[in-house]
């Protein structure tokens, strides 16, 4: 993000919401949109097999980013795509005739639950709810005893997206392994954040999406171990071994590609900076706010999660007033804009009045020292003057 783009823009720091795209990235995807734009199923001449080149070169990327192989990639249009195809995909070619059961955990993201929901209304699916204490951290024991009952998929989490809370997945993969249990691993908040071993950890399907690495929208990948086969959502043309038709967005996958190439070259430089920033941005509301909470577990946190809560004052009532100056936000950006607070912070079992206070601060490789210590500022003054 240039510092003319930053220019009278409130302070950015919604970055779990979205990241902005990085411009290194833009500019490899101009590159394809203009001069290379073949569609890479053109076997025939030379435009295809540019483009082919272009997705094999960024398959790549991501597989080396996440510890897979090139084969297992499986490029869709997001996180979103990406979960229902291993949800529904899962379910419709590994049942029997018992009635599929699917463990997750009640801080999943909307793409998760809304799936798995959309099963069980069909009653093609049963939904067990994994257990989350009062910081949202996952019930280990609890959750190796539903693997032991026999179940027929685990979703869990790499990473929260609104109390930004890292579950250990190498050990819940390993649980799952243990049980021959198969494992979705929604890792959109983690990937190019913390590292991921796909290989080692005993994920069966993976969840990437292309915006929250300061990649594009609108493009993401589902990485699939070897060995397990789903029923595809979309037909028509074949594209990807018939696991997803479609002609590929070969600009999309490139900026996913540049986006994990960068990120395993500068993600832990830039996370340890991010981290820096949040903690003295916690620090400083911390001081200036009496009554101020820090939600989530704040031993086991993405880098950029500052969850917090002013008991006392609605979220709405700061988000009004700040709104020309900080893009922060009270929850996910599929939920907000809708009052009833966040299926997240109800699983935590919060006070009504933590929930109502709740905010979420995501800080990202483009937010400044500055920007921080103005952003208190704003928000300290806010809370001032409204109480
Ligand atoms: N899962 C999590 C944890 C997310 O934060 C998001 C993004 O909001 C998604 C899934 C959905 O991703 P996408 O926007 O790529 O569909």
């Amino acid at each position: 993000m240039s510092t003319d783009h930053k220019k009278n823009q409130p302070i950015y720091l919604d970055y779990h919401s979205t990241t902005p795209v990085d411009f290194r990235v833009a500019k490899q995807m101009f590159d394809q949109m203009t001069a290379a734009f073949g569609n890479a199923s053109s076997v025939d001449h030379k435009y295809g097999d540019e483009a082919k080149t272009a997705v094999d070169q960024s398959v790549l990327y991501v597989a080396d980013l996440i510890g897979a192989s090139s084969k297992q990639i499986i490029w869709t249009s997001g996180a979103t795509e990406s979960i229902n195809l291993a949800i529904f995909g899962h379910i419709a070619r590994n049942s029997d005739r018992t009635l599929p059961r699917i463990a997750i955990l009640p801080v999943e993201h909307k793409a998760v639950i809304d799936t798995c929901e959309a099963l069980a209304k069909q009653k093609l699916a049963e939904i067990i709810q994994l257990q989350v204490d009062s910081k949202g951290r996952v019930e280990l024991e609890n959750l190796e005893k539903v693997c032991a009952s026999g179940i027929s998929l685990l979703c869990v989490v790499a990473a929260n997206n609104e109390i930004g809370n890292i579950y250990p997945i190498g050990e819940i993969g390993k649980i799952a392994q243990r049980y021959e249990v198969a494992f979705l691993c929604d890792a959109s908040q983690v990937v190019g954040k913390v590292p991921i071993d796909f290989a080692e950890w005993g994920i069966t399907y993976l969840a990437i999406s292309g915006h929250k690495l300061y990649g594009p929208k609108g493009v993401g990948a589902l990485v699939v171990r070897k060995g397990y086969r789903l029923k595809p959502l979309i037909y028509g043309g074949g594209h990807q071994k018939g696991m997803r038709s479609g002609t590929l967005n070969v600009p999309g996958i490139v900026g996913l590609g540049e986006a994990c190439r960068l990120r395993k070259l500068e993600m832990v430089e830039d996370e340890r900076a991010i981290a820096t920033k949040r903690d003295q941005m916690q620090e400083l509301l911390i001081e200036a706010i009496p009554g101020l909470v820090v939600n989530g577990d704040t031993q086991s946190r993405l880098a950029g999660n500052l969850h917090i809560s002013i008991p006392g004052i609605p979220n709405s009532a700061i988000i009004a007033r700040v709104h020309s100056k900080l893009a922060i936000s009270s929850g996910a950006a599929c939920s907000s804009g809708v009052e009833v607070p966040s299926h997240v912070l109800r699983a935590l079992g919060l006070s009504s009045e933590q929930m109502e206070g709740a905010l979420r601060i995501g800080i990202g490789k483009f937010t400044t020292e500055e920007e921080v210590c103005q952003a208190v500022k704003i928000l300290s003054e806010t809370i001032f003057s409204i109480r």
